[in-house]
């Protein structure tokens, strides 16, 4: 309890000496892996400046697996999702909704509108609506579909409307059709690298399971517990295409040279539009 005061206190002097107030950011993403895989590296750069993020997964992950499946896998993914948000440092909520099944439906649009407006969000990041996987894809249009009602009091009026629309932001993707990804700003998350591995390493299912079985390369994933994480690391490294290192020049200056991991992000055309002032208050971890 001592620990959770002094921390308190060290927050509030932070942000009394001349910084800003905290911000309030959600991530929403279709799976228990996929806030943490696009945006994880910006989270914990978020959470180590004080600021709230929560991630949210609109499926319960109860399809991805080679083994076992429905309610079983759901109590195993969603106990990984919640050791991952506690070593990134972030709130982690997972919705009801079955894996793979996921549609744009109102109920779900609903629910995507009443957890944004209860984390009383200032920004909003989501996948784009084009993705392989439908599950991406209807997150996107969900996220989409909120980005205005969530200011429209008699929209779900059981959870007040919030009184300012957030920027919507997308999450990077490697998609063409019917437009490819633009990296509007691009986060250098070298320093916390090994830290998004660390809580990656958390989906032990998706990582060294799920994804390597349905990838068709499970014989790779290493025994011992260091050895795979190790793996993990070469296997998932945010890498920096010549688009996000331009990103990166343009939000860095000469230190995007330093970069060897970067996360970006696409601002959305809905919800608030941010000027430059607007994106590095959003985007404090930017460098100039
Ligand atoms: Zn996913």
């Amino acid at each position: 309890m001592k620990r959770i005061v002094l921390l308190a206190c060290c927050l509030a002097v932070a942000f009394l000496a001349g910084a800003q107030q905290p911000l309030r950011v959600i991530m929403i993403g279709a799976h228990p892996d996929d806030c943490d895989l696009d945006g994880g590296g910006t989270a914990i750069l978020y959470a180590k400046m004080g600021h709230a993020v929560k991630f949210v997964s609109v499926t319960n992950g109860d399809a991805g697996h080679h083994e076992m499946g429905g309610g079983t896998l759901a109590k195993r993914r969603f106990a990984e999702a919640k050791e991952a948000g506690r070593r990134f440092g972030v709130a982690y909520d997972v919705l009801p909704n079955h894996d793979g099944e996921l549609v744009p439906s109102l109920e779900v649009r609903l629910e995507i509108i009443r957890k944004i407006r209860e984390w009383n969000a200032d920004i909003v990041f989501a996948p784009r609506p084009n993705d392989y996987h439908p599950d991406h894809r209807y997150t996107g249009v969900l996220v989409q579909d909120a980005a205005y009602l969530v200011g429209v009091p008699n929209i779900a009026s059981d959870t007040p409307p919030l009184k300012k629309n957030p920027v919507f932001v997308y999450f990077h993707d490697h998609f063409q059709k019917p437009n490819p990804f633009r990296p509007d700003i691009a986060v250098d998350i070298t320093s916390v690298f090994d830290q998004k591995v660390y809580a990656l390493d958390a989906h032990e299912s998706q990582f060294y399971e799920w994804l390597p079985w349905i990838g068709g390369y499970l014989k790779d994933v290493p025994a011992d517990k260091n050895e795979r994480r190790k793996w993990l690391a070469g296997n998932r490294p945010s890498r920096i295409t010549p688009e996000i290192r331009s990103a990166l020049e343009k939000w860095y200056g000469p230190a995007a040279a330093n970069a060897k991991y970067a996360e970006a992000f696409e601002i959305c055309e809905y919800g608030s539009q941010p000027s430059t002032a607007e994106i590095k208050r959003l985007f404090p971890m930017l460098g100039k």
